[in-house]
């Protein structure tokens, strides 16, 4: 690939050094994905300026259309960001303090935080060692008369298990709201052949335009999807401050909102989504072709019933020391990350909840052993090369 940004003061200093060519290497580059779209992006935020419509503009609506018919589902509601849209989405359901909603441990805080701050009870469930996400056998162990909601999380880029889920709910009666922060794009296929969006099939799917993101806005924002008129009814009130008509409450809610920038910039990074996803997986590939006769390395598992949108590529390491290939490859000026480096169960801020179900053995397992190499959509071969050579260097 041609057309590195190259600062020449920094790479002067480093002549003749291996990094006198090479593009520094980030977790993700937006800053490179800018340059490709700069002209779109330039000239719709300018619209925006001035349109003076900063509020609710039309490229909010055009964003929750566009984004309806790349899911094929019949309402999306923007918010403000992806934790809005959990705790819009729960408070929509009619959830009272107490109720018990079954959530991995294994997942970014804001899943399992918006229940707690909802003073609804969490109830730690394991995940797939495989797939990292939610596993349906540990659902069922924990399901009480006040269980009310699962919140599956597609953690990493991969569907959780939707099939086994949505049985478990129609058999107790239960709402299932899909965190699909990390991996919009990405399609589940049912045993009947059925082909969905991740997101899609729960009662309600959220979302976050984080700009690290896969579908990243260049700031905060979030999205809100259901099938369900009634429901998209109440999602749509209780992110308004609980009104219908403008002045009249009828139900306590929030303000949260998609900003018209960010929808404008939203409605051009969305026609490069599956692009996007693409050029992720590239660079899964070669990261699995390069790691496949390493023993100690297992490469991000490949679920036939959903396929991968590499939000992460996450190893899992046996055999040796996982923080210090971290810290080696941060010598090398190859970041590296432990998502997440302390699960749920494990928080603090969730001392005060009993029951919250502490026994996890795979995820603190996996806690242990798991590292997430940069992946984004501007990665170039000889980054690949020296980031794949690096990791090799150290685990042998
Ligand atoms: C990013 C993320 C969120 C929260 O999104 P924000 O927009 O940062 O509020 C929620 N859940 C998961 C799994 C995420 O990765």
């Amino acid at each position: 690939m041609s057309g590195y940004i190259v600062d020449k003061g920094f790479y002067s200093s480093f002549a003749r050094t291996q990094l006198y060519r090479m593009k520094p290497i980030q977790m993700v580059d937006l800053k490179s994905q800018y340059q490709k779209i700069k002209n779109e992006i330039d000239t719709a935020v300018i619209d925006v300026f001035e349109s003076a419509a900063f509020i609710n503009g039309q490229p909010v609506q055009q964003f929750a259309k566009a984004l309806s018919e790349y899911l094929d589902i019949n309402h999306v509601v923007p918010c403000a960001n992806g934790t809005d849209a959990l705790q819009i989405a729960m408070m929509a359901l009619g959830l009272q303090p107490g109720d018990e909603v079954i959530t991995p441990s294994f997942t970014y805080i804001a899943t399992t935080e918006v229940v707690a701050l909802l003073r609804l009870k969490p109830v730690f469930a394991e995940v797939n060692k495989k797939t990292f996400c939610i596993d349906a056998d540990s659902i069922r162990s924990l399901i009480t008369a006040k269980t009310k909601a699962i919140v599956p999380v597609h953690l990493y880029g991969q569907s959780a298990d939707m099939e086994a889920i949505m049985q478990i709910a129609e058999e107790y009666n239960l709402f299932v709201i899909e965190d699909n922060a990390q991996a919009i794009g990405c399609d589940y296929t049912f045993s009947n052949g059925i082909k969905k969006k991740s997101g899609t099939t729960g009662t309600i799917g959220t979302t976050s335009f984080f700009p690290s993101k896969n579908l990243g806005a260049y700031g905060d924002g979030g999205a809100i999807f259901t099938n369900d008129d009634r429901v998209a009814e109440k999602l749509k009130m209780i992110a308004n401050h609980g009104q219908s008509k403008r002045y009249y409450h009828d139900m306590v809610g929030c303000n949260s909102r998609l900003d018209t920038v960010q929808a404008a910039i939203l409605n051009i990074k969305l026609r490069e989504l599956d692009n996007y996803i693409a050029a992720r997986r590239k660079v899964a590939d070669y990261y699995d072709h390069a790691f496949a006769n390493n023993k100690k390395i297992t490469a991000p598992y490949r679920d036939e019933k959903s396929n991968h949108v590499f939000h992460q590529y996450t190893l899992i390491l046996e055999g040796t020391d996982r923080d210090g290939l971290n810290q080696y490859l941060a010598s090398k000026n190859i970041p590296s990350m432990i998502y997440y480096p302390v699960p749920g169960h494990r928080q603090k801020m969730f001392d005060a909840f009993d029951g919250k179900n502490d026994d996890l053995e795979v995820t603190d397992w996996l806690t242990e052993r798991v590292i997430s190499l940069p992946v984004h959509t501007e990665l170039d071969e000889e980054q690949l090369r020296y980031i794949t050579s690096s990791v090799l260097e150290y685990v042998q």
